[in-house]
């Protein structure tokens, strides 16, 4: 049976960082909503010139594209094992329509870990975020540093500084976070699958606390 697990938490609490991470560890799918974005932006698609304009002012993309976009992702080989969701569903009605997509595929929501990191640390994460340009991979200046500065450690690609990640942006990001994604923490809790993880020790303690927090997916994981 396929395994999907939804990491929720606010812009900079480390799913990216996480969801790399444990979709090695887990060999699951490792699926970002906001990646999509940023690979349709790169290749000029209709989606990415759609999408550029709410992300560049910290704004959520409109439901019915980001549900599509997310719909045809999941049905991709790659997540015939299932998935690690990052950054989707952001809104009530992108877990209504998660909910469907997976009960059509078979599968359902099996655990929603919630990342908790408060508002001050997550500026000052996402302040000092760099992203690869070719895969998205994930770096801070002070607390996750790569080899060479400006160079990612994976994929030799340039690193670069998101221009959402901007202060007034990011103010923006977590207004609408607070807004409009906080709502789903009661909505998982209610269904019974939300876990809390505390997002504010280091990236190695985070990823432990994760996997202790999901043992029925965790069981097979590489140490
Ligand atoms: P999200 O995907 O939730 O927005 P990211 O994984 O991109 O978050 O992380 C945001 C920034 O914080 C990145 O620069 C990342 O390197 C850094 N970071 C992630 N986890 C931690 C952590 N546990 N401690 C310190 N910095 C972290
Ligand atoms: P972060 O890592 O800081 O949480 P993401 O990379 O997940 O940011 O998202 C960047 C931007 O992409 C968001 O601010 C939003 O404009 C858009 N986006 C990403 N995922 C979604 C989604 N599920 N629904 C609507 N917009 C989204």
């Amino acid at each position: 049976m396929a395994v999907y697990v939804v990491l929720l938490g606010p812009p900079g609490a480390g799913k990216g960082t996480q969801a790399e991470i444990l979709s090695e560890k887990l060999g699951l799918a490792h699926v970002s909503s906001g990646d999509l974005f940023r690979e349709n932006i790169k290749n000029q698609t209709e989606l990415g010139k759609l999408a550029k304009g709410f992300m560049d002012r910290g704004d959520l993309v409109p439901d019915d594209v980001t549900i599509a976009m997310v719909r045809e992702r999941l049905s991709r080989p790659d997540c015939a094992k299932g998935a690690l969701l990052d950054g989707y569903p952001r809104t009530p009605a992108q877990a209504a329509a998660l909910s469907q997509m997976l009960n059509n595929l078979g599968g359902k929501v099996d655990v929603v870990p919630y990342i908790r990191v408060d508002e001050e640390e997550l500026v000052r994460r996402l302040s000092g975020r760099w992203t690869c340009r070719a895969e998205g991979h994930i770096y801070h200046e002070v607390f996750n540093p790569p080899k060479q500065t400006g160079v990612c450690d994976v994929d030799g690609s340039e690193l670069y500084q998101r221009e959402d990640d901007k202060r007034e942006t990011v103010q923006r990001r977590i207004h609408v976070y607070l807004d409009q994604t906080a709502p789903l923490i009661d909505y998982y809790r209610k269904e019974g699958s939300l876990v809390e993880v505390d997002g504010a020790q280091n990236i190695e303690a985070v990823t432990q606390d994760l996997l202790a927090a999901m043992p029925a997916v965790a069981g097979g994981a590489k140490a």
